[in-house]
């Protein structure tokens, strides 16, 4: 026989009274880190989907994507990585999800504020971050051992940027436009654990 859920559990959403405060809401946090996921999923890049969201004083005030320069045409441009020719290659092109966000920002100062990243920053990306006076980074996925990562993190400490893994919940925020649905699943064990093999979106 199943356990009885006291009214105000958060793992179930049936026992909430209409009356009360909803308490499966997303936090903060996941909050912003699937507005950068949902961005990364505007990106064309047949490999790689990076997402990035500035957020200041709670507001996403900048979101962006890796894609191609404005007027350069997704179908114009080369996608690919293993040309022996750079030019036919992406690399030289792609505008970077981070550099989009601090570009396409609509508040007037992005001082002190938060970027979301999908992926760590690259050192191109760090530089902007620092000069747009961003002061931390919260970040989904690393390649610790990539120079251009190694590089972007000497950078942050010497110029007192934080940065931080985002902290997994192991909970899922699924979009479903088929039924104009948000399913937010909470795993009656996510709360307490420590695994970092979270899954948002
Ligand atoms: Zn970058």
């Amino acid at each position: 026989m199943a356990p009885e859920l006291s009214p105000l559990q958060p793992e179930s959403r049936s026992s909430v009274s209409s009356e009360s405060k909803r308490t499966d809401f997303i936090t903060w946090e996941e909050y912003f880190m699937s507005v950068a996921l949902l961005a990364s999923q505007r990106s064309k890049d047949p490999v790689t989907q990076v997402g990035a969201a500035i957020v200041r004083d709670q507001v996403v005030v900048g979101m962006g994507y890796n894609g191609m320069p404005r007027g350069c045409l997704d179908d114009d441009m080369p996608w690919g990585k293993t040309s022996e020719n750079p030019l036919e290659n992406k690399y030289l092109y792609v505008c970077h999800a981070e550099m989009n966000a601090i570009l396409n920002k609509n508040a007037e100062s992005i001082r002190g504020a938060t970027i979301y990243c999908t992926l760590f920053p690259c050192c191109s990306c760090a530089k902007y971050i620092i000069q747009a006076g961003i002061s931390e980074v919260v970040y989904l996925n690393d390649k610790p051992n990539n120079n251009e990562m190694i590089a972007s993190k000497m950078m942050f400490e010497k110029t007192n940027v934080k940065f931080r893994q985002f902290v997994a919940t192991k909970r899922k925020v699924i979009i479903n436009f088929d039924n104009f649905s948000v399913d937010i699943s909470s795993p009656s064990s996510a709360r307490s654990s420590s695994s970092s093999d979270a899954e948002i979106l």
